[in-house]
């Protein structure tokens, strides 16, 4: 952990020339942009969405369209399914503990998203310790066969350190068709943005309001056959679980359309919108596509900066949808991260207890590619104008 952050007091009274401004000033790793077209296409569905039964049609044929549309973009092989519920990814964490994981898991921890899977599993009295691989923040660390164990969480992108990881099944591990353990990963911010292979995962969860432009409080779990397989087991298998954290349950209202409580309406609308904006537009690739430009901005010009440096070391661990970039001593990050907000760029300060002088800045698909070119050189022009 680097040195504190001094409190800023008083921010300096920087005006960041309109030309430089990006469109949009929100960079925000989540919740985040929220696209005002899918605004807009929600407010023309106020009086006939909007307000109505999620029981009845209207709802259901969204969820329905929905789960479709996430089952294209990840190109879903046959037998695998669109789970959701309400609670965001930390409820998923909880009923992961009661459904998914049988015995014991493996996790690997390298940040603060990650870690609290692993506490889940840690304090669930019904499951054994977990074993825990660690990283120092900036790195991450890699699963390791184990046939003690039953589940490997993976987390996609470290939100909290910008760290991403390629999914695959630990090497030498069994499959989980021949009784092997089963990989879940916590996609939550990497989902939508960063390529991935449903072969390579049982379970991808995440929540909407990251790379899916949409408000939090929902999460959804795309499940392979053995992963459903496992829900259906510890259910027969008799395990007290609460009927908010039952997957079962969840398992059983996905496949009608619903979800077990009421949901919120407009985050359903607002994420089917976002993912047929991907699918319209070339699905997984267009996506990915824009935050692979967005981050090629951020680090060529962290690279060529004479203040700004990349946080995470190694290039193929740089995340494409959460940058973070240290800056020199001399630079005070969070007066730098002020100065924009004043000026309407906000959210870039880093995650609190990282406790670096950096900024983190969320590339997500909603966000332009010329927005972060735009960004760069307002940080240039303050950083400039702080030091005259
Ligand atoms: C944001 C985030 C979470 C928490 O999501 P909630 O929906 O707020 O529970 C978990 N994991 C990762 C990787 C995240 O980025």
């Amino acid at each position: 952990m680097g040195a504190m952050i001094p409190y800023v007091t008083d921010t300096p009274d920087i005006a960041i020339p309109a030309s430089l401004l990006p469109a949009d000033g929100r960079f925000g790793s989540g919740p985040s942009k929220v696209r005002p077209a899918s605004v807009e296409a929600l407010g023309a569905a106020a009086t006939t969405y909007l307000g109505t039964s999620h029981r009845q049609k209207t709802v259901k044929s969204v969820v329905g369209s929905l789960r479709a549309g996430l089952t294209e973009l990840f190109s879903l092989p046959e037998g695998y399914e669109v789970l959701l519920g309400n609670g965001g990814t930390t409820c998923f964490w909880d009923a992961a503990t009661f459904g998914l994981i049988e015995r014991r898991s493996q996790h690997l921890s390298f940040g603060e998203f990650s870690s609290k899977f692993a506490k889940a599993a840690k304090d669930a009295p019904h499951l054994d310790d977990p074993s825990v691989i660690t990283a120092e923040p900036g790195t991450h660390p890699t699963a390791v066969a184990d046939p003690d164990v039953d589940l490997y969480a993976l987390t996609h992108n470290e939100t909290s350190t910008g760290v991403m990881m390629e999914i695959t099944r630990p090497d030498g591990a069994v499959p989980p068709a021949e009784g092997g353990g089963l990989v879940a990963v916590d996609a939550t911010s990497g989902a939508g943005g960063l390529r991935v292979d449903p072969a390579a995962f049982d379970a991808y969860y995440f929540a909407p309001q990251k790379c899916f432009g949409s408000d939090g409080g929902l999460w959804v779990s795309l499940l392979s056959p053995a992963a459903v397989e496992r829900i259906e087991q510890i259910h027969a298998s008799g395990r007290w679980t609460p009927a908010f954290l039952d997957l079962h349950i969840a398992l059983e209202n996905s496949r009608l359309d619903q979800t077990y409580n009421t949901p919120a309406l407009a985050t359903i609308f607002l994420f089917d919108d976002q993912v047929r904006w991907f699918n319209e537009n070339g699905g997984l690739e267009f996506s990915a596509g824009r935050c692979d430009r967005s981050a090629e901005i951020l680090y060529a010009w962290a690279d060529a900066s004479p203040f700004a440096t990349p946080f995470v070391a190694k290039e193929e661990e740089r995340s494409r949808v959460v940058g973070t970039i240290d800056f020199a001593d001399e630079v005070n990050a969070a007066t730098v991260a002020a100065v924009l907000r004043r000026n309407g760029i906000v959210d870039t300060e880093p995650y609190r207890k990282l406790g670096r002088n950096q900024l983190r800045i969320a590339m997500f698909p909603a966000v332009d590619p010329d927005d972060v070119a735009a960004l760069c050189a307002c940080i240039n022009h303050v950083v400039g104008a702080l030091a005259s």
